[in-house]
């Protein structure tokens, strides 16, 4: 498909466009998005972007990994930010692409500021983040009126890769609803912080693991038994923490009929 039907922007040489991949099935990018993989001179990409995704690359293009693969240690954030300042000042058309959207969890603002500082021209391609999308495809709602009038995004991971002690955590546990990224490590800590925070143990509670792939798994749980579980299961990253009444939904919303992963009594 070279050609829209709508008129798309020109994805000028000496600029970057920070775009969204989605949480991983290609169906998910946006029309933008596909244009920014058409045309772009050089594709800067992370982990977690899909295989299938990339394959929609110019075949000129050159593709330029800036994740962590194979226990290597990850390309420094601001080596990849001064990266994209270089392709572009080459007179590059610079797609960085980033899994979900750029701008949640996805460290995209201070890749835009570099760019800001640098007087690089750039544009901002959302994405459908993983905290939508693969919850949708596990058949889980994010909100709806009968459960929860609000959700939080969370991340479960601080910049030293500890639990967050910066976030309330009572705050938190106040409230319907809660996704949490790069969580899954510490569920345990997390969990009992909610709990001893006054969060019921009870609480239905989910892992989607690579949603929206054909690897995407869900565990069903509750607050209580999500590190148990987690650990019994073999769910690996990268997978989200879900945790709210809206999960119990899923019985009657898993429109891909994928089942579930259950431990322990149901
Ligand atoms: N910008 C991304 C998030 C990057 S942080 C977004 O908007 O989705 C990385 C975390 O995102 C992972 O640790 C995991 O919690 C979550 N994640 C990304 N893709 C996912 C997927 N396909 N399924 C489940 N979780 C996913």
């Amino acid at each position: 498909m070279d050609s829209f039907p709508i008129e798309m922007p020109e994805f000028r040489p000496g600029s970057v466009w920070l775009v969204g991949a989605g949480p991983g099935d290609p169906g998910l990018l946006s029309l933008l998005a596909l244009h920014a993989l058409r045309h772009a001179d050089v594709v800067v990409y992370d982990a977690l972007v899909d295989e299938r995704i990339l394959a929609l690359v110019h075949p000129e293009a050159v593709l330029e990994y800036a994740g962590k693969r194979g226990g290597k240690p990850s390309a420094k954030q601001p080596d990849i930010s001064k990266r994209l300042v270089v392709l572009a000042q080459e007179g590059k058309r610079v797609l960085r692409l980033k899994g979900g959207d750029p701008f949640v969890f996805g460290r995209g603002a201070e890749e835009a500021l570099t760019l800001v500082g640098a007087d690089v021209p750039f544009r901002v391609v959302p994405g459908i983040t993983s905290g939508v999308g693969a919850l949708a495809y596990a058949g889980i709602p994010a909100t709806s009126r009968d459960t929860n009038s609000a959700i939080a995004f969370v991340t479960g991971h601080s910049a030293t890769g500890d639990v967050p002690d910066g976030l309330d955590w009572t705050a938190l546990a106040r409230l319907p609803a809660l996704v949490l990224y790069m969580a899954l490590k510490h569920a345990g800590p997390i969990s009992q912080r909610l709990i001893a925070a006054g969060r019921d143990a009870d609480t239905p509670a989910a892992v989607v693991s690579r949603g929206t792939t054909p690897h995407q798994k869900v565990l069903e749980t509750t607050l209580g038994r999500l590190e148990a579980d987690i650990a019994a299961s073999g769910i690996e990253p990268p997978a989200l923490l879900v945790i709210g009444e809206m999960v119990r939904l899923r019985s009657l919303l898993d429109w891909q009929g994928g089942g579930a992963m259950v431990f322990g009594e149901v």
